[in-house]
């Protein structure tokens, strides 16, 4: 079965995915990827990933996410739903004083 093409909606939650990978490069502890899981064109959660931030190997954003997702009763099941993951490159800059 072939892959259906992106359509706008794709690039949408893509491109809010990149913005979390941004945000998580601005923030102290966090990789520069970040997730968004959507269903019926809703956003059930985002996250960034957090494996520095919390010493947890397993914070990445994709877990971060389904986790946040999965804390309201009855919400951990994700059939039909897309999961985007972005990774962005990111610059570490050397820490001043
Ligand atoms: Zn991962």
């Amino acid at each position: 079965m072939a892959t259906p093409a992106p359509t706008e909606e794709d690039f949408r939650h893509m491109r809010r995915a990149i913005e979390l990978a941004r945000i998580a490069a601005a923030t102290p502890g966090a990789s520069p990827i970040g997730c968004v899981i959507v269903r019926n064109g809703e956003v059930l959660g985002e996250g960034h990933n957090e494996v520095d931030m919390r010493h947890d190997p397993t914070a990445h954003a994709e877990i971060v996410t389904m986790r946040r997702v999965g804390q309201t009763p009855g919400s951990a099941d994700f059939r039909g739903a897309t999961l985007y993951l972005r990774i962005i490159r990111s610059v570490r800059r050397p820490l001043t004083g």
